[in-house]
């Protein structure tokens, strides 16, 4: 193979990592792992290698670490028997798993799950509310239409009680026990856990403070993209980059294993476009050209062409997830007034209930494009904010979203109706529709997530539009998060973690999944690569 780097000037050995400059500038080093983006899944990968022995570095194309994962609203799924004793178990509930166990199982992996869970529900004697990895497994995997793999689902939803105990050993605060467990949207069961910093800084701060704390072992370069995989003799052994603002390239060696943790491809307009054209024929998106996100501008998919270049299989890549909750001015999820699911309805421009808002987010955004201009009201009331301090999952006030116009207010129903244009009495009779749902753990929508009425005024009314939000495809992974080729065997060398990954979600992620997967596969990919599996 060529080599550039022949008239080295200078090596600078720090602790196992080795530096080495050539007269032409440009820049080799060397560390036992080298992993591609310092989002959740990068950052939890670099502990993880650390903490097993490795050497590591880190490249980050972006001026600062956290990709999606910084400005996410950090909810975090898995089941947690023992902070989940403190939510209250309802008919609704019973029903969904009644639901999901007696229905015709699409294959044995599904027919397994049902079984463990009737297993399970019948052994369970509380305190409240019932919840297992299988159970996630199978609300996972039913919820993502039975195109996830079984050995990714399975992996996933046993490794995330350890991975967010593994991140509270590593310094990340959680809500007390009595504030930890929501709802987010999509999620389908209360099994989302709260950090104790806003949106999903909690992430960010602790593994960047873990990395500053072993500096010696983890080296972060900012504004460094990634640009090709080094292959030799067949297995990958390094990332060659280029500094975004000098241009200057460098070669970064691996001695046991890469590990591409890039993210999502959510701001990648063309791509996005190319594959969402793909899934025409099975239900896919409308033309999403001048559709917004809630992606970083970062999240541009650069891992999917490094993997695919060097043979990786790539799956599942026109499940394109859109959530009906984007910002209308800028496609972005904050400034909304959501705070759990249960506790608020939707209604459009008319004021009618149109969907089950407790749902699938392909289901929910599906119904939105349906509505007049596609656009939604958000409807809760003050127990969703019940104290000036009380913030949504984006560190906003209720107050906050007013003053910029993002929420709005109504002593009535009828003051709320007219602040935002739409017919006062359907308003109440959307609201009076939901309150009954209440009563009765049920409605003619088949919402099934329930918990308070909405009756204690101040009303509030926030809008929002479908957007586009999550890449559920990407590179083939095991669940070593070993990559694999076209033909299903292991590349040596190259691992895979986060949203850049296929093959976990499905057609289709619930809330809530997607921080428990990135981190989940980032600590095994760091352990394994550190073993030079
Ligand atoms: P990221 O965190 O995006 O990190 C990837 C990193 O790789 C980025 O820093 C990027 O700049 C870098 N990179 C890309 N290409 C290169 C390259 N060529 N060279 C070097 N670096 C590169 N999920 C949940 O489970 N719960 C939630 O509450 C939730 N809320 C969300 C809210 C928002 C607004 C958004 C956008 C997403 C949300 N998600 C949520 C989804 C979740 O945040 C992401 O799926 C997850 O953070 C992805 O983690 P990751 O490490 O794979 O990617």
């Amino acid at each position: 193979m060529k080599h550039i780097f022949s008239k080295v000037l200078a090596v600078v050995i720090v602790a196992g990592l080795v530096a080495c400059a050539t007269s032409q500038g440009t820049q080799q080093e060397t560390a036992d792992v080298v992993i591609i983006g310092a989002g959740g899944a990068g950052l939890a990968a670099a502990m993880s290698a650390q903490q097993n022995g490795a050497k590591v570095i880190v490249l980050e194309k972006m001026e600062r670490a956290g990709g999606n994962t910084v400005i996410s609203g950090a909810a975090f799924n898995t089941a947690d028997p023992a902070r989940q004793a403190l939510v209250s178990m309802n008919e609704a509930n019973r029903r969904d798993i009644q639901t999901l166990t007696t229905k015709t199982p699409h294959n044995d992996f599904e027919r397994e799950l049902q079984q463990t869970v009737i297993e399970q529900f019948a052994a369970f004697r509380g305190p409240g509310l019932f919840d297992s990895p299988e159970w996630h497994a199978l609300q996972t995997y039913n919820g993502g239409d039975y195109v996830a793999k079984p050995e990714l689902v399975r992996t996933f939803t046993k490794n995330t009680l350890d991975t967010l105990e593994w991140l509270k050993s590593n310094g990340m605060g959680w809500q007390r026990d009595q504030d930890v467990i929501f709802t987010v949207l999509g999620a389908l069961w209360p099994r989302s856990h709260r950090p104790q910093m806003p949106l999903g800084q909690g992430y960010i701060t602790t593994s960047l403070g873990y990395a500053e704390a072993h500096k010696d072992d983890i080296t972060i370069h900012y504004n460094t993209r990634a640009t090709q995989l080094v292959v030799q003799n067949g297995r990958v052994t390094g990332v060659r980059a280029t500094n975004v603002n000098t241009n200057k390239k460098s070669t970064y060696t691996a001695t046991k294993g890469v590990i591409i943790a890039t993210g999502g491809f959510g701001a990648n307009i063309k791509l996005r476009q190319s594959y969402n054209t793909l899934a025409m024929d099975k239900g896919g998106w409308p033309n999403l050209d001048s559709a917004k996100t809630t992606n970083h501008p970062g999240a541009t998919g650069d891992g999917l062409a490094l993997a695919e270049k060097v043979g990786a299989n790539l799956i599942g890549l026109e499940w394109l997830q859109l959530l009906p909750m984007g910002d209308p001015r800028t496609g972005s999820l904050s400034g909304n007034i959501e705070i759990g699911v249960e506790d608020r309805f939707f209604v459009n421009k008319n004021g009618d209930r149109f969907v089950n808002e407790g749902g699938r987010r392909d289901d929910m955004t599906k119904a939105l494009f349906a509505q007049p201009d596609a656009w939604l009201w958000v409807i809760c009331d003050k127990q969703s904010y019940p104290t000036p301090q009380h913030k949504n999952n984006f560190n906003e006030s209720i107050e906050d979203l007013i003053a910029a116009g993002r929420a709005f207010e109504g002593n009535t129903l009828e003051e709320l109706a007219e602040k935002i244009g739409v017919p006062a009495e359907n308003l109440r009779r959307a609201t009076e529709q939901f309150n009954a749902g209440v009563d009765a753990g049920s409605d003619s929508l088949g919402r099934t997530l329930w918990r308070i009425k909405i009756e204690q005024p101040p009303f509030y009314a926030g809008a929002r539009i479908p957007t586009v939000h999550h890449t559920m495809g990407g590179i083939e992974i095991n669940s070593n998060t070993q990559v694999l080729n076209k033909s299903g065997q292991v590349i040596p060398g190259l691992y895979a973690a986060g949203e850049v990954t296929g093959g976990i979600h499905g057609s289709n992620r619930l809330g809530g999944n997607a921080l428990a997967d990135a981190h989940t596969f980032g600590r095994i990919a760091g352990a394994n690569a550190a073993a030079g599996q």
